[in-house]
């Protein structure tokens, strides 16, 4: 008998590409004939490097990174660009405009205030809430720069676009949940990152992309971990990186680029979101409560219309080999997670399921 299928849903640590793991089983003792596996090689050695040059590359391929920007693998999670961003780009006096829409950028707002003046430049109360339109938010024609959560992982929300705002004022995004899910121009942004444990590769690893200009000091007294500047003078290795982490990152970007790139990705992302959508929207038995225009491609979030069956519905989910749907702990729910791992059988197994738990409870 064939082990029944599993289809991991959660929101990160996320499932990875089945062929990205086997392959790094494949390597994992004996990295190409080496006899020592990728963990117990020195960063500073020619093989090292080679791998996280490959790496480098292969992301900036993927994202078509322009001249003019540094590509970063940093630790901390995304938790820590938080503050890392305000001390590099702002000054203690400094006004930094932050575009609240979900838990994710208001821990990021409220994180920035402890290092400058963050301000509120647009907020949603709730996930039903449309977002408003970039010429109602207040932006600061001084601000340092203003930040934004592409995607809000917890709620569900997601910029279909990216923001207009002034060109001179360098647009910050937090793209943890989003990043990879489709092409983006990069051209827009002063500074991009993401915690990579649920677009890229394993937790343990940060992306950072930014622009040059924005890598002079603005301030004294932050620690050199803590500065772009020096990250990117040493190739990230002004300490040992997470190499293990970067590695498996490299397999992610080569098999996205084996997928057919970020194009390709786009359009299963798509077909995913919708496929799940469509079968929550013509249900009377659940409901989806993100507008429309902002709906996440990514974090499905829903809720059954009787909430008193979603623990009945989790428990069955799981029996059916349909993992980690639970909705994060501040909010409840359901949370499906269609990152570019999950394979369009599996949202077509969660329909299924959709179906047959409302017939047997609707
Ligand atoms: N921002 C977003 C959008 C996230 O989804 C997450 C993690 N789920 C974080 C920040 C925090 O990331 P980390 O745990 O890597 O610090």
């Amino acid at each position: 008998m064939s082990p029944r299928a599993i289809h991991n849903f959660s929101a990160g640590p996320a499932m990875l590409p089945k062929a990205v793991l086997e392959r790094a089983q494949a390597e994992l003792v004996d990295w190409q004939g080496r006899g020592i596996s990728v963990m117990e090689m020195s960063h500073r050695g020619a093989d090292f490097t080679a791998i996280a040059e490959k790496a480098t590359n292969n992301l900036k391929e993927l994202l078509d990174v322009p001249d003019g920007y540094s590509v970063l693998f940093l630790q901390g999670g995304a938790t820590l660009q938080f503050s890392m961003a305000v001390l590099n780009l702002a000054k203690q006096d400094s006004i930094a405009d932050y575009v609240v829409t979900g838990s994710w950028g208001r821990k990021a707002h409220a994180e920035a205030r402890r290092f400058c003046e963050a301000r509120i430049a647009a907020l949603t109360q709730r996930p039903s809430e449309p977002i408003p339109d970039v010429s109602q938010w207040s932006i600061s024609p001084e601000a340092a720069f203003v930040h934004y959560t592409p995607n809000e992982t917890i709620d569900g929300v997601e910029f279909h676009d990216v923001p207009d705002i002034p060109p001179s004022i360098p647009l910050v995004a937090d793209f943890s949940s989003s990043i990879l899910s489709r092409p983006v121009d990069v051209s827009r942004f002063g500074l991009i990152y993401a915690g990579a444990q649920k677009n890229i590769g394993p937790a343990g690893l940060t992306v950072v992309i930014i622009r040059d200009d924005l890598l002079s000091e603005v301030r004294s007294g932050v620690p050199d971990l803590m500065t772009y500047r020096v990250h990117a003078a040493s190739g990230s290795m002004k300490n040992t990186p997470p190499t293990f982490a970067w590695y498996l990152a490299g397999l992610v970007f080569e098999w996205l680029i084996e997928q057919g790139g970020l194009a390709a990705m786009a359009i299963r992302n798509q077909e995913k979101a919708e496929r799940l959508y469509r079968a929550l929207d013509q249900s009377d038995f659940y409901t989806a409560p993100v507008p429309s225009t902002c709906r996440s491609r990514m974090n499905v979030v829903f809720r059954l219309v009787d909430a008193d069956l979603e623990s009945t519905f989790l428990q069955e989910a799981e029996g059916a080999g349909l993992m980690a749907l639970k909705g994060h702990r501040s909010v409840g729910g359901i949370r499906a997670s269609l990152y570019n791992a999950m394979p369009l059988a599996g949202v077509e197994a969660l329909v299924e399921f959709l179906g047959a738990f409302e017939a047997r409870y609707g």
